[in-house]
């Protein structure tokens, strides 16, 4: 039997070539998202997607639910353009609401394809009370219905529907380039990771560790971090860099109020080379206007004028109580809270520099890493593909 998804995106600011483009990369998004599934087609009509499916039409919905782009992907049904079709199909599809436990519902129809003899609220009238009468259980509730059977009148086909999921909404992966994102593992960056996503931006995550000051369950913890994430693109890519040895020389060199300045400037370079060879174009970070030192103005631009490339701070204005919502509702809060220490927290100074005067900074880490160092830790960047465990989510 052949089960049909009907998947809505959201048009907003989409016109002419662009829409085109969007379109082709959303279905490259759920193909990709579908893989191994018994899928035979995914195919368009006015600012619709359907896909045809032989089979696990419950795990197909369940991971179309991870594409950007997508607002809502629901279990639908096709009749022929023919009023007792029609019927038929919304007398089945609302027996399974009743077996499912509902008990109110009304119908909505729409009619692109103006060539249907009735108007769309005479169709809903209808389909109603051929529901009202062959299924028992049933009433009428327009004001506010457990259900509502959506009737949509296309020029092939009518389509009826009304269990929906929701989709996480924003633009298809990839269609605004690729960005090194900065992943610790703490609440902030894979929030900030996701909010990127969301505008379509492929990630390349970069995690910097300290091994044995940071332990190895630091770094599983920002694996499964990347293991969240990836529900939303099937696969990222992360880069361990080894971060030990550029720590403790920019440590040797006194300063220890500019030490999680002269981290972060090192972070940035470092994510700037790996940007290079992924051919991304811009650094994400989890930072937030004034959440620590290291975050107050004058420490963020000592922080970006090391790299040429744009810093995204999508939570720069938001609060922790906020970001903590957002982690919580990505399922990456549990992981992030686990007491792991990472590399910044390890030595955090006593009286961290919030003013920075980035002359200063720049004078006072000056020869403290070798760029040979630098160079080192990229080239021996352990590379982790990680993807989407399925199964257990
Ligand atoms: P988070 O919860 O993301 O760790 P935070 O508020 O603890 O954020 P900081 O530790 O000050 O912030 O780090 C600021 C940003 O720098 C992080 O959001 C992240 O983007 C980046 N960062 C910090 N430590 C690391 C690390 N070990 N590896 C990769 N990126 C890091
Ligand atoms: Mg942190």
């Amino acid at each position: 039997m052949k089960h049909l998804i009907l998947a809505r995106y959201g048009e907003v600011g989409l016109k002419g070539k662009n829409r085109r483009l969007f379109e082709n990369q959303l279905i490259r998004r759920m193909e990709e998202a579908l893989t191994g599934l018994p899928v035979s087609g995914i195919s368009r009509t006015h600012g619709r997607l359907y896909v045809t499916m032989d089979g696990q039409l419950d795990e197909a919905l369940k991971r179309l639910s991870y594409v950007f782009g997508l607002v809502a992907v629901s279990p639908a049904q096709s009749a022929a353009l023919d009023l007792a079709e029609i019927k038929a199909a919304a007398v089945q599809a609302m027996i399974e609401a009743v077996a499912a436990g509902y008990s109110t519902f009304k119908v909505e129809t729409r009619r692109p394809n103006k060539s249907f003899p009735l108007k769309s609220p005479e169709v809903s009238r209808e389909v109603g009370a051929a529901v009202l009468q062959q299924v028992p259980g049933l009433m009428v509730d327009v004001h506010s219905p457990q259900v509502v059977l959506n009737i949509e009148l296309r020029e092939d086909q009518a389509y009826l529907y009304w269990r929906e999921l929701p989709g996480p909404g924003g633009l298809p992966l990839g269609v605004s380039g690729r960005a090194v994102l900065l992943l610790s593992g703490g609440i902030d960056s894979p929030v900030a990771g996701w909010m990127a996503m969301s505008r379509g931006l492929e990630i390349v995550p970069v995690y910097f560790h300290s091994f044995p000051f940071t332990s190895d369950r630091a770094k599983e913890k920002v694996v499964d971090l990347c293991r969240v994430l990836a529900h939303y693109c099937t696969q990222v890519k992360l880069y361990v860099i080894p971060f030990t040895k550029i720590q403790t020389a920019l440590r040797e060199g006194g300063s220890e109020e500019l030490q999680t300045i002269f981290l972060r400037r090192m972070m940035m370079r470092l994510a700037a080379k790996v940007a290079a060879k992924e051919g991304a174009t811009a650094l994400i970070t989890g930072e937030s206007l004034g959440q620590v030192a290291s975050q107050t103005l004058p420490s963020l631009a000592a922080t970006e004028e090391v790299v040429d490339l744009p810093v995204l701070r999508p939570l720069i204005a938001l609060d922790k109580q906020e970001i903590i919502r957002r982690a919580k509702k990505l399922g990456t809060y549990e992981i992030s809270i686990r007491p792991y220490a990472d590399c910044c927290t390890v030595f955090v100074p006593r009286h961290p520099e919030t003013h920075p005067d980035r002359a200063v900074v720049a004078q006072k880490e000056a020869g403290l890493v070798a760029p040979e160092l630098i160079t080192e830790a990229v080239a021996a960047a352990e590379i982790l593909p990680i993807t989407t465990d399925w199964e257990g989510s």
